[in-house]
This record gives structure tokens, C-alpha cells and sequence, in this order.
């Protein structure tokens, strides 16, 4: 069942999702060569904590961080710790904060000092899926629109598209339904209503779209090692469109 959120639920959400979305907004200014990722994620902790909200992934299934914290190959649920960022890398930050009891749920990817022109490629290749995902949603879009949208725009780039990890409803809990997957036909899929809220977030990679996951059992890295870059925001559906609800 996809919930359609009340009027309540969805001034929570509106405020869950600004949190998440001035916690980017927070952090940016940190995300330098020198600082480690542990430095980031303790900071988006004190800060979600002083906003009045809670941080959605620290120990959701067991998740030591607060934040997830991915570097050039790695795709999501990096582990926050030790590494400190370098010229030239790319991080994806994963953040979740939970207020009254509901999440907002946003990633982007950052350059890291000065980047190569494909990596700057795909983060603007991949923010673009992102917006184009988002520009076919409105009630009674299909959720295979979304993902056909997304994996056009990774075709058009020759990029490759994660399978193994999609976008979902987003409420009480950070991860509800429906599936919101990053390929997909036209015309397939549940049915958007007003007052759905999900998560759309494609990852695109550099290669191959294969991904494996490494031995700490969370963090996911692309099968041949190229970078792989993540936007996401969380979207109330509307009449006419969508509202971004983690907004920058
Ligand atoms: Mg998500
Ligand atoms: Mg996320």
C-alpha cells in the first residue's frame, strides 16, 4: 500500500525535509582536501541534533553513521571514519534526519577541490537525470516514467545505471513503498496520487552500471572501479507536479 499523506503529515515531512536539505546546505562549505569523513558526519550529527530532528540512518539496520559518506567509486552507504578527502575526488553525501517521527531523504555529490572534466560531466549528466526524473512527476504519472526518463538521460551520456538500488516512499519510515526504480518502461508501475511523497535518487556510473558490496557489508562500489555519482531529493506529489520538500 502507498500512503497518502494527511495534511499533518505532510507540514512534518515539509519540516524533516528542509532539515535535510540545510544540512547540505550546512556541510558544503566543510567539503575540502584534508577533512575526514568522520569531521563531516559528526558535524551534520551536532547539527540535525540542534535543529530538534534525529539523524533517519544512524543504526538503521545496525548503520554505524549518521550521514552516508561515498568516494569516487564507491556509489552509497559509505561508513563514515578515517579517510580524509583529496583534490580531485568526489564525495555523495547521504542524509536523512527525522523529525516528530518523519524523514526527509537527500544525497548529492560534491567535487572535492578541484575535479577532472568527466567527473564534472557526470555529476551535471547525473543532477540533470535527477531533474528530468522529477519533470514527468504529477498525479497519475507511472513509476516507470520516472525511471524511463532517468535511464534516457543515462543513455544519451553513456552512463551506466545502478539496478540493485532505487528510489522509495518516504514517511513515518525512510524507506516505504513503492519502489522507485531508476529504469523502467512508459506506462508501467503504480500510480501517482496527490499526496504521495518518494524519494527519487539515480545513481549513474562512469562504466559498467554492475555494483558489488565490500567486506565492511554496507558500503557499495561499482564492479570496475570508475566513479559513480548520486542526487536525490524527496518530492511531495501534487494536482500538477511535485514539490521538493528537501529543497537547497
Ligand atoms: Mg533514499
Ligand atoms: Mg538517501
Amino acid at each position: 500500500m502507498i500512503s497518502i499523506k494527511s495534511e499533518r503529515e505532510i507540514e512534518l515531512l515539509r519540516i524533516a525535509g528542509e532539515i535535510t536539505g540545510d544540512t547540505h546546505n550546512y556541510l558544503k562549505p566543510f567539503i575540502k582536501p584534508g577533512i575526514t569523513t568522520k569531521e563531516l558526519n559528526d558535524l551534520a550529527y551536532n547539527y540535525i541534533i540542534s535543529r530538534g530532528a534525529t539523524p533517519s540512518f544512524k543504526n538503521y539496520d545496525g548503520f554505524p553513521g549518521s550521514i552516508c559518506t561515498s568516494i569516487n567509486e564507491e556509489v552509497v552507504h559509505g561508513i563514515p571514519g578515517k579517510r580524509k578527502l583529496k583534490n580531485g575526488d568526489i564525495i555523495k553525501i547521504d542524509i536523512g534526519a527525522c523529525y516528530k517521527g518523519y524523514h526527509g531523504d537527500s544525497a548529492w555529490t560534491y567535487p572535492v577541490g578541484k575535479i577532472s572534466g568527466r567527473l564534472e560531466k557526470l555529476l551535471t549528466q547525473t543532477e540533470e537525470a535527477l531533474f528530468s526524473g522529477l519533470s514527468v512527476i504529477k498525479e497519475g504519472t507511472r513509476i516507470g516514467d520516472i525511471g524511463y526518463t532517468i535511464s534516457e538521460i543515462a543513455k544519451k551520456y553513456h552512463l551506466g545505471v545502478v539496478k540493485e538500488l532505487v528510489g522509495h516512499g518516504v514517511g513515518s519510515s525512510i524507506h516505504e513503498e513503492p519502489d522507485v526504480p531508476n529504469y523502467g518502461k512508459k506506462n508501467t508501475g503504480p500510480i501517482l496520487k496527490e499526496g504521495m511523497v518518494i524519494a527519487v535518487e539515480p545513481m549513474l556510473n562512469l562504466g559498467t552500471a554492475d555494483v558489488f558490496m565490500e567486506e565492511d557489508n554496507w558500503t557499495i562500489i561499482t564492479a570496475d572501479e570508475e566513479p559513480s555519482a548520486h542526487f536525490e531529493h524527496t518530492v511531495l506529489v501534487t494536482k500538477d507536479g511535485y514539490e521538493i520538500l528537501t529543497k537547497r
